[in-house]
Order: C-alpha cells, then structure tokens, then sequence
C-alpha cells in the first residue's frame, strides 16, 4: 500500500484518488477551497441552486465506464435524463434556431434555412461521428507513449482523412458544408468549451457535433453538482480522505523523488506518491523548485491559455418560456468576436454569449415562479477588468440578451445577480492567466501535444485535470484519471479501464 496525495478535488483529482483507494492506497486529497469540485462547484444563494461551472453533460458513455469500476450505475443514481430539445440558438439577425438532437428533424430546420444543408448537415455528423468513434476506441484512452499500439488497420484506413482534418482550421472545413452564417455558427460554436477559436481549432473537433446532433445532451437531476456528490460518497466508501482549506504551498523532493506536500500553515505531508490536479502553470513554477520543473515559465510562454470568462450567476421573477434548458446567442460581429478575444486581447463590445435555464426542467434549482440564468460571456485572458467595469459589461451583456430574446426589461426583474471573472478564476483555481477552462486545444496543445500525465523531472509526481491529456471537460477529466492511474501502475494497455474486466 502506498500513501498518495493529490492536490486539487477538482474532478480529475477526485476521480483519480478514487480508482487509487479501491486498490488499497491511503489516498488523501487536499484543495485549498471549501468544497470539493474545482471549476464544477455549486453555489446557493436566495433560494436559488447554481451550478459554478459545468453545465452540459456530454459523453454519458465515459461516465458510465468510470463509474462502473466502482459498480455504480450513473444513470440510475443520478437521474441522467436526456434533454429534448437539446438546445436553442439566438441570433443577432435571424431567427432563433432549436436543435432538437433528433438528425432528421434537425437537418429539416437546417434546410429551411440552407437549401441543401439538411443533407451536409447529416454528412457532417456521420464524419464527426466516424472521429469520435475513432477517438473513443484508439485517441482518447491513451497517453501516446507507445505510439505503435496505434499502428493499427483501422487507423492506417483511416490516417489520410485524420490528418487533413488535424491540419484544417475548423472554420474552413464548415463552409463547405454549409454556406449561411447561422448554420456556420451552430457548427462551429462548440470550440468555445473547448477553450479555442473556429478560426484556430483543428476540423477533428467536428466529433463535438456528433455529440450534440447525435449522442444526446444529458443532465443529472439536481443539477452538475451531483456528479462530484457521487464521487465523493464513492471515494469515502474506500477510504479516500478529502482535506479543504487546505493550501498546498510546496511539493518536496530530493534525488528526483517527490517526497510529499507543505500546506500553507506549514504541516508537512510525506507522500510515497505526489499527484497535481491544480493549475499546471501554478504546481510547475509555484509548487516545484526550478530544477524539478518539467514545464518552467519559458514553456508557458509558448502556450495559448485559450479564453477566460465572466460569468454571471443570476435569479429572474417572473418566467422565461422562450428560454430551453440551454441557450446560445450569437452576433454577426462572429470572426471579430473571436479575433478580439484570442488575437487583439480585447474587451469585446458584442459578444456570443451561452446562457443555461436550469429552472427550465429542474425546478429544484430557483424558488417558485422565478427563473434560474447562468451566463457564460467568454472573455479574452489576461487582460485586467476592474470591479465597476465588470459590473457595467454584465450589465451590457444581459440587456442584449434581453433584447435577443424578445424580453427587453429583463434587466428589472432580476433578483439575484453575482458575477465571477477573470480575476477570480486566478484567485480561485491559481488559474494560468486567468483562463477559464485551461490550455486551450489548438493542434499544438492536444493529442499526444498536451501535457502527459507524468512529470519529466520526479519520478513518483504524476499529472491529473483538465490541463493533461485527453483534455477539458468533465469527461475528459474522467479519462485524464484513468491516464495517470495507468502510469502510476505501469499498466500500458490502451482502452478504459472497464474494458480490463477487473484486472486494472
Ligand atoms: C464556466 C465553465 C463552464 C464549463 N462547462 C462545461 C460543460 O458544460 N461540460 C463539461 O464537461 N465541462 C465544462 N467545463 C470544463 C470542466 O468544468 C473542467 O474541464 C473540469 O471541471 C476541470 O477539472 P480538473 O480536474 O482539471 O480540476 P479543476 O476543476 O480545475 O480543480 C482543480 C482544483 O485544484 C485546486 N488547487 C489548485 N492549486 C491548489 C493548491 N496549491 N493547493 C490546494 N488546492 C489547489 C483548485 O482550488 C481547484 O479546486 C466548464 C468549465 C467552466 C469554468
């Protein structure tokens, strides 16, 4: 048995320790926080429940793998549901759009816009589809460093198209299958969560709308937050023993051994194995001394942080039925939009903005006969908002909202109004840059380029989150857990864990 410690519950860390603990390591997980769930926080205010971060619940399939490990059938213990419709989009200059995630009733809302895009819609999706498979089977369980467990038929067959869309800025490849604006910008908003721009993120990324269009959009009754109460409750059941408010200020180490944790009231912790699911800028150049630095501030340098956001957590009176669970608004202002966020480092006047109703099927969420908005404005990183200039972009921003859905006053009837940005990602998650969501996933940044869960430099730290490999999001965390649990096991099969039958 070995003694773990992991800093940061985030939900790569807490999934991570979980898997350790039913093999029988002491696992102790320590966030400087007071609630455990990193950027997938919950927060509760006047009577109202917010998710803080996370909102869609996308890929049921890794997390019903995960779960299984521990015999725990998600669906059931959380309620998944899925959503219909799956979404609705507002534009600045168009009619509102609702994707149904039914293919054949969606490609007919495509084609009455679009003639001929209800067709390229279904192509569209039959390829994202073909990458998601792809990547689910051979791309996304794996930490690349056995690169000839990929020389594989299937993936030989298929490398000629892989590669052209590797090399294809996403964008391009859109417009040649549809060709109005709208229906660009429903297919290529989704790399937005991934951190990047349309204009910048490889065309693989088309495997999003396979997920949206096809696979479903789901959500747990109760909101996101039940994914992190259910992995705590697993993890207590094997012993894992979760710490808040506990700061880790240092990582120990000597002859290229990590050795354990100094909290910030000084406590020494001594770990046979050290794990960061903390920021990855903040553990190599805050937590590590300069010659156990794998990735020092010259690597960052190099690196593109992807977006920041305001996001604004807000109670309505009244009700909102235009709304769906899920939102979307986009501007004409499109490529200007994402070119002052990633390229001009600006404050953007216009702004394409996501807004969850979660009152829209989880009455659970706001009190009776009001309305529960989250928005999500993304915003570029690194660029310094005071307080007052904050307030007054959230302001701008929900009037044009209003606007865009037909309800002008919304700005009177809300009752409730809190706002988190990029400054508070940074003093929050010791975020890089204040980045909302990690290093973004252009070419260069995901794949076998993304940070691999193991430290070049001590032998026994390893990487967990949203920063390593596979990459953002609650289901990538998941499949980050089971990278860095391999490593730390030295199991070199690719696949989930599941797939093991036991022997994992
Ligand atoms: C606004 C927003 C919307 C999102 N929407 C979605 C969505 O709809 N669907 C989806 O799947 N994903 C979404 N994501 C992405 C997803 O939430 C993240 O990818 C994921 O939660 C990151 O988890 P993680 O394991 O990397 O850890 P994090 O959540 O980043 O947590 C890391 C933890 O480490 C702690 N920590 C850092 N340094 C220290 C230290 N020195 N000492 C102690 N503790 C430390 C931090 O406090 C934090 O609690 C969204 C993210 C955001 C911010």
């Amino acid at each position: 048995m070995k003694k773990v410690v992991i800093i940061g519950g985030g939900i790569g860390g807490l999934a991570l320790a979980n898997l350790l603990a039913k093999k029988g390591h002491e696992v102790h997980v320590y966030d400087k926080n007071a609630q455990m769930g990193g950027r997938a926080g919950e927060k509760k205010a006047k009577g109202f429940t917010f998710d803080t971060g996370p909102s869609w619940y996308l890929m049921p399939k890794v997390f019903q793998d995960y779960f299984a490990l521990f015999d725990v059938n998600v669906d059931k213990e959380l309620s998944i549901e899925r959503l219909r419709p799956g979404y609705k989009v507002f534009f600045e200059s168009h009619e509102s759009v609702t994707i149904r995630g039914d293919l054949a009733k969606d490609s007919a809302s495509f084609e009455k816009i679009e003639p001929g895009a209800g067709q390229a819609l279904e192509r569209y999706v039959a390829e994202g589809d073909y990458i998601y498979q792809m990547a689910l089977k051979h791309f996304l369980y794996t930490d690349f460093s056995r690169l000839h467990q990929l020389a594989k038929g299937e993936i030989l067959k298929g490398s000629a198209k892989l590669l052209t869309l590797l090399a294809t800025p996403i964008h391009s490849r859109v417009k040649k299958f549809v060709k109005s604006r709208p229906l660009q910008q429903i297919l290529e908003y989704p790399m937005v969560f991934l951190g990047t721009s349309p204009f910048k993120a490889p065309a693989m990324y088309s495997l999003m709308s396979a997920l949206d269009f096809k696979e479903g959009v789901y959500y747990p009754a109760g909101g996101m937050y039940s994914i992190i109460r259910l992995m705590v409750a697993v993890g207590k059941k094997h012993g894992v023993k979760h710490h808040t408010n506990a700061k880790v200020k240092k990582i120990t180490h000597t002859n290229g051994q990590a050795t354990g944790i100094v909290l910030k009231d000084g406590t020494k912790i001594n770990a046979d194995i050290v794990v960061s699911n903390g920021d990855l800028h903040h553990t190599e150049t805050k937590l590590l001394s300069a010659e156990a630095q794998s990735y020092p501030a010259q690597f960052w340098k190099k690196k593109e942080a992807g977006i920041s956001a305001l996001l604004m957590y807000v109670g309505v009176k009244g009700s909102l039925p235009q709304l769906e669970h899920h939102n979307l608004y986009f501007v004409d202002a499109w490529k200007e939009n994402f070119t002052s966020i990633y390229e001009n480092k600006r404050i953007p006047e216009s702004a394409s903005i996501y807004v969850s109703r979660t009152s829209a099927t989880d009455p659970s969420t706001a009190p009776k006969g009001h309305e529960n908005l989250f928005f999500l404005v993304p915003l570029p990183t690194d660029v310094p908002i005071s307080a007052s200039k904050q307030t007054k972009l959230a302001n701008h921003f929900i009037a044009e909202f209003g606007k865009a859905i037909g309800e002008p006053e919304l700005g009177s009837k809300i009752v409730l109004k809190d706002l988190f940005g990029p400054a508070d990602f940074k003093e929050k998650y010791f975020a890089w840059r204040g980045t909302a969501l990690g290093m973004s996933h252009l070419l260069g940044q995901s794949a076998l380029w993304r940070i691999p869960p193991k430290s070049k430099k001590l032998k026994n730290l390893f990487y967990v989150g949203g920063n390593t490999m596979p990459g953002i999001g609650l289901p990538m965390c998941l499949i980050s857990a089971e990278l860095a649990y391999k490593k730390i096991t030295r199991n070199h099969r690719p696949g989930p864990l599941r797939d093991m039958k036991g022997e994992w």
